[in-house]
C-alpha cells in the first residue's frame, strides 16, 4: 500500500483504491488480472474419482454464480476422471496438486483449464517436465504458497512462516518458471491468520504483477469464517489487491460462493442477486419478521439479477425513511 492511499490525518479513505495492475492470464475462457472482473472460485469437498458426485456438486457451484472450481487430485484415477467431469460441466476446472508431479501431467492431458501447485511440496526437478508441458499447452499454474507447508529453507531462515518468508517462496518459483520461459502464473499466499495473509498479499503485491488468487486458509466454519474470510479478503480488495477469490468455509461450498458475492457486494465491486435489507427488529415490531425474511431470502435464491428488496418491522426505518 502505497503512502499515497494515505490521507493527510493517516487515515486509509473509505472509497475503494484503485485496482492494482496486474498481468492477464485466461484459465479457460474468464479472464483474471488486467481489467478483468474480480471472480469468484470455490472448490468440490467431494472424493474426485466419484464423477457422479462431483459433476452434481459443480452444477450447484454453477447456480450458484461459481466462475472457475478446483477440484482436488489424489491419485491417477481422479487426475483421469478430470476429463469425463469437464465434459459435463461449463465453467472451467483446475487441477489441485501436492506432492505428486505426475498427476500434473495426466491432469493436463485429461483437459484441466489450470493447475494448482504448491512449491512447498515439489522439487523443482520433478516439477521442471511440467511447467514445459503447461507452456506448450498454455495452462496457467498457481503458485499455492500456505504458511503451514513452506519450504524448509525458508521456515529455517525466518524462524517461521512469516509474511516474507512467504512472498520469498513465491518470488523465487516465479523466477525459477520466468527462467523456463513460463509466464501464465497466478499466486496465492495463504495463512490460516488473517493478519499474516493481509500482509503476505501487500508484501508480494509491491514486488510483482502477477495477477493474484485471495483467500484466508482453513477459516474454518459458521460465523467466525465468515469474519475471518470478510476481514482478509475484504481488507485486501478495499486497497485493490486481488484478482480472483475463494472464500473458504468448513461446509457446503456453495455458502463459499454466497460469501464470496457478498464479499464483493459490500464493497461495491460486484453484484450479484438479491439483495436483502432488514432491520434487526424490536419491540415496535408488527410484524413476524425473522420467518419473513427467511421466506423471502429463499425465494429470491435464484434470481441473479442484482436487485434490492428492504423488509423493515415498522414505519421507522420503513415507509416513514
Ligand atoms: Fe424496530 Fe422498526 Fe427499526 Fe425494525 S424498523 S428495528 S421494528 S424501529
Amino acid at each position: 500500500m502505497g503512502a499515497r492511499n494515505i490521507n493527510s490525518a493517516g487515515i486509509l479513505p473509505l472509497t475503494l483504491m484503485e485496482r492494482r495492475k496486474t498481468h492477464q492470464i485466461s484459465i479457460g475462457p474468464v479472464k483474471i488480472g488486467g481489467d478483468a472482473p474480480i471472480s469468484i472460485q470455490s472448490m468440490t469437498k467431494t472424493d474426485t474419482r466419484d464423477i457422479r458426485k462431483t459433476v452434481f456438486q459443480i452444477r450447484r457451484l454453477e447456480a450458484s454464480g461459481c466462475e472457475i472450481v478446483r477440484v482436488a487430485v489424489v491419485d491417477e484415477k481422479a487426475a483421469q476422471a478430470i476429463h469425463e467431469i469437464r465434459r459435463r460441466i461449463r465453467i472451467p476446472l483446475i487441477a489441485d496438486i501436492h506432492f505428486h508431479p505426475h498427476l500434473a501431467q495426466i491432469a493436463m492431458e485429461s483437459g484441466a483449464d489450470a493447475l494448482r501447485l504448491n512449491p512447498g511440496n515439489m522439487g523443482r526437478n520433478r516439477l521442471k517436465p511440467i511447467v514445459l508441458e503447461a507452456k506448450s499447452r498454455s495452462i496457467p499454474i498457481r503458485i499455492g504458497v500456505n504458511s503451514g507447508s513452506l519450504e524448509k529453507d525458508l521456515f529455517e531462515r525466518f524462524k517461521g512462516a512469516t509474511p516474507e518468508a512467504m512472498v520469498i517462496s513465491a518470488l523465487r518459483t516465479i523466477e525459477w518458471m520466468e527462467d523456463l520461459g513460463f509466464h501464465l502464473i497466478k499466486v496465492s499466499l495463504k495463512a490460516s491468520d488473517v493478519l499474516r495473509t493481509i500482509e503476505a498479499y501487500r508484501l508480494f503485491s509491491k514486488e510483482s504483477n502477477y495477477p493474484l488468487h485471495l483467500g484466508v486458509t482453513e477459516a474454518g466454519r459458521g460465523q467466525g469464517a465468515i469474519v475471518k474470510s470478510s476481514i482478509g479478503i475484504g481488507l485486501l480488495l478495499h486497497e485493490g489487491i486481488g484478482d480472483t477469490l475463494r472464500v473458504s468455509l468448513t461446509g457446503d461450498p456453495v455458502e463459499e460462493v454466497r460469501v464470496g458475492y457478498e464479499i464483493l457486494r459490500a464493497l461495491n465491486i460486484r453484484r450479484r442477486g438479491v439483495e436483502i435489507i432488514s432491520c434487526p427488529t424490536c419491540g415496535r415490531c408488527e410484524i413476524d419478521l425473522i420467518p419473513l425474511v427467511k421466506k423471502i431470502e429463499k425465494g429470491v435464491d435464484q434470481i441473479t439479477a442484482p436487485l434490492v428488496v428492504a423488509l423493515m418491522g415498522c414505519v421507522v426505518n420503513g415507509p416513514g425513511e
